[in-house]
């Protein structure tokens, strides 16, 4: 396959549907039970909202939307870290456009631009390097964020940072990594997955191998999935042909972008710059062992952390808000008692309401939601 179109060819989903109905028909019936499977990646909850995946595939699959959206799990203390930084005088604070509405205790970094914070979007760490050669006599941080995905660039940015002999530059880092959350949502009592679509662009850098726990010791099938409509329900058909055959295994669909080995010069330019924090603090997660990196000792002369004394506060989330339990899969987003009420995207009282990754926010836009009242029409039923 070369063209996008045909990984959206509707003859081919109806094809993979057939081979998929009976294989869930079997298990169903074997386990007297539906079947649960997780989409790790933001990307794919997107993708299966979007193109309405779980309508089409046997009412005894459910898919339960996982924590892998970044923007989703960063709580609201560091958001806070971020507003006291960019309200210091003369400092540039430059953010992927996502972060700028998610909610901190007082205010969101698009609330702190109102008030006259000089906050500015970007689209790569490189663009906040340029801003700081531009601008010698301010101090120019980049709000470093995201799973192995976004790291490489991160440390690459740093490392030119370091050969240019640019100092006036600097990183708050809030990168996480991915086999530690998979582990915590493994290890809660509140889940019992079947099975997982692995995130195909964090398995472009990390490659495959990573994962072999989740088949070796969790004994639970995953196949690392592609972002197209074909590549979900491919994913999704070879999870089932696992469970059929009685296999637990790591299986590549996404093959065409994820080496099994990673990307080896991405992953060199991550550990040069990166170490594993002892532990960092997810946004109604808690708190997760080595989930998260800081910069190694030798590039501390890039490092926010180092250069500005923050609040550094753990701060709740608000009692309403149901986040944690939308991000382990416990609940749907409809069920949160403030979804499409006061939590909507043009008000969002939550992260996931936030990014087109969040789960509440990609079935707030694509889901069978009233938008006469924002009422699920499950829920009018
Ligand atoms: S509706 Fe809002 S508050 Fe509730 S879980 Fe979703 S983002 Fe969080």
């Amino acid at each position: 396959m070369r063209f996008v179109d045909e990984f959206r060819d509707p003859q081919m989903a109806e094809a993979l549907l057939q081979r998929i109905r009976p294989l869930v028909d079997k298990k169903v019936q074997q386990l007297g039970r539906p079947l649960q499977l997780m989409e790790v990646c933001g990307g794919h909850t997107h993708a299966i909202f979007r193109y309405g995946l779980e309508q089409l595939l046997p009412d005894m699959v459910e898919l339960v939307h996982g924590p892998g959206c970044p923007v989703c799990v960063l709580p609201m203390g560091r958001v806070d870290d971020c507003v006291a930084i960019a309200e210091q005088p003369d400092v540039i604070f430059t953010t992927f456009g996502d972060a700028m509405r998610v909610p901190g205790s007082k205010k969101s970094l698009l609330q702190a631009k109102a008030q006259g914070a000089d906050i500015r979007m970007v689209y790569s760490p490189l663009d906040a390097l340029q801003l700081a050669k531009k601008h010698p006599e301010k101090e120019v941080v980049f709000f470093g964020l995201g799973f192995e995905t976004t790291m490489p660039s991160t440390a690459l940015t740093i490392l030119q940072a370091e050969k240019e002999g640019i100092d006036n530059f600097s990183l708050f880092c809030n990168h996480i990594t991915i086999i530690p959350t998979i582990k915590a949502v493994l290890d809660s009592p509140d889940l019992h997955l079947d099975g997982f679509l692995g995130p195909g662009h964090v398995s472009m850098i990390i490659g495959t191998r990573p994962y072999e726990f989740v088949a070796q010791q969790y004994q639970r099938p995953m196949v690392i999935a592609g972002f197209e409509p074909i590549d979900v329900l491919q994913s999704v058909w070879m999870i089932m042909q696992q469970l059929d055959e009685g296999r637990c295994e790591v299986e590549n669909q996404y093959g065409r972008i994820v080496p099994p080995e990673g990307n080896r010069q991405a992953l060199q330019a991550v550990s040069q710059v990166f170490e594993l924090r002892e532990f960092f603090e997810w946004r109604g997660l808690g708190s997760i062992d080595h989930s998260g990196v800081r910069m190694r000792e030798e590039y501390r002369q890039w490092d926010a952390e180092q250069k500005f004394s923050l609040p550094n506060l753990k701060i709740a989330d608000p009692k309403s808000c149901q986040c944690g339990e939308v991000l382990k899969g416990v609940i749907k987003p409809w069920e949160c008692k403030v979804f499409g009420r006061a939590c909507t995207p043009e008000t969002p009282m939550g992260a996931l309401m936030v990014s087109s990754e969040g789960a509440c926010s990609a079935y707030f836009t694509y889901g069978k939601v009233n938008q006469a009242d924002h009422i699920p029409s499950e829920q009018l039923a």
